[in-house]
């Protein structure tokens, strides 16, 4: 802001050109990452008193009571540092997932740890293969890096394209990176694709699987045992979860990865800033591990209501791929800024795409039924308001 100051504007542009020539190239041309808007906002802004937040993907039951009592006990604690090593939360994980501690890395959210890989393994002109439509975040940080990110498509059925995928990585790359299932598109890649592609994949790169959604397919027969199957390989990988979905823990940003290696969990350590996971965040993952019931109760509910938000949608003549997590991605039949900004006007946040080919394509998130009626309702009365 200059003008508390009064900095003369030709000094204020003068500056920005400044800061614009000291950063790094690869930063100064960086996408920023669409993080949505706050219920908070849209409630002022529109004078709404029910908001439906359905862009983040956020577990509508919240966080299981066990982790709130967890919370309000360690509370006085707020003035001591957190573990740097995050050692009860790493040998909770180990119980819970088979995978040694020295294995495991946690992370401000999983996309601290996406950051971390990035920072850790890539530099300019490095060969990044990803996936598009894309989790941002996949794509941003290897760029941040100066990395080429090549980006394999999605097929007709909005499945993952396995050819496409063996023919981009019979190409050296340094890392290969997706989420499965996927974020935006909800697809899953099953057992023999995953095969297929780790097969593909070059020796000496890092994969990096990220299962945000994990918990939502872990049951489904198709669904790769990752962790079973990468434990045959002799190369580097990592495979990323989160308690920010189906653990209802968004708000205090946890993840960790499952690493194939502990000098992969130690190279992380060493770019990370040490003391990057806050007591609370540490305290309730702990306590959420232990509440397996609530975690089986977030998914009984998204399963329950996706299978109407996707009849719904459906009947009202909209194209939706399969979602094997806890939100649809749909083809809204028109540019999906516009969709959003008027359900915006209804209290309804959902996140429109704008990566190129998908501009028509909106992803909402499954919440509780009241804010999927109020999503569905609102989207009715739109159509209509048009058709009129
Ligand atoms: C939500 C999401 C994440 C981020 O999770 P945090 O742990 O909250 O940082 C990572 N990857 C994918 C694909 C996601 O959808």
């Amino acid at each position: 802001m200059a003008s508390d100051l009064a900095v003369p504007d030709t000094a204020f542009d003068h500056q920005q050109q400044l800061l614009k020539n000291l950063a790094r190239p690869a930063a100064r041309s960086l996408g920023v990452y669409n993080a949505g808007l706050s219920a908070e906002v849209v409630q002022q802004k529109y004078g709404i008193a029910r908001i439906a937040k359905l862009a983040s993907n956020e577990n509508p039951l919240g966080a299981s009571p066990q982790v709130v009592a967890a919370l309000e006990a360690d509370a006085q604690l707020c003035a001591i540092y957190s573990d740097a090593s995050s050692a009860a939360l790493r040998k909770a994980l180990a119980q819970d997932t088979g995978v040694d501690a020295g294995n495991i890395i946690i992370g401000n959210g999983s996309e601290d740890i996406l950051h971390m890989l990035a920072l850790a393994f890539l530099s300019p002109g490095d060969r990044v293969v990803t996936l598009i439509p894309s989790f941002g975040l996949h794509e941003i940080f290897p760029r941040m890096m100066g990395a080429d990110v090549t980006m394999v498509g999605v097929n007709a059925q909005q499945q993952f394209d396995v050819e496409a995928w063996e023919t981009a990585l019979t190409t050296p790359a340094k890392m290969v990176i997706f989420s499965n299932p996927s974020n935006p598109v909800g697809c899953m890649l099953n057992r023999e694709g995953f095969a297929r592609i780790i097969d593909a994949a070059p020796q000496d790169c890092v994969l990096v699987i990220d299962e945000a959604y994990f918990e939502y397919c872990e049951t489904d027969a198709d669904y790769p045992d990752s962790l079973r199957v990468l434990a045959e390989q002799s190369r580097p990988w990592i495979v990323l979860r989160t308690f920010s979905k189906a653990y209802g823990l968004a708000g205090l940003r946890v993840g960790y990865g499952l690493a194939s290696h502990p000098e992969l969990v130690s190279l992380l350590d060493r770019v990370r800033t040490p003391f990057n996971i806050n007591r609370s965040a540490q305290v309730a993952a702990v306590a959420a591990l232990q509440d397996k019931q609530h975690v089986r109760d977030s998914i009984a509910l998204v399963t329950r209501e996706r299978e109407i938000m996707q009849a719904d949608l459906s009947a009202l003549g909209f194209h939706v791929a399969p979602s094997y997590a806890n939100f649809l991605f749909f083809d809204c039949g028109r540019p999906a800024t516009e969709l959003a900004a008027e359900l915006l006007t209804c209290g309804v946040i959902i996140k429109p795409w704008r990566e190129t080919g998908y501009e028509q394509w909106v992803r909402v998130s499954i919440g509780n039924e009241q804010d999927n009626r109020q999503f569905i309702d609102s989207l009715k009365r739109i159509l209509a308001e048009d058709g009129a």
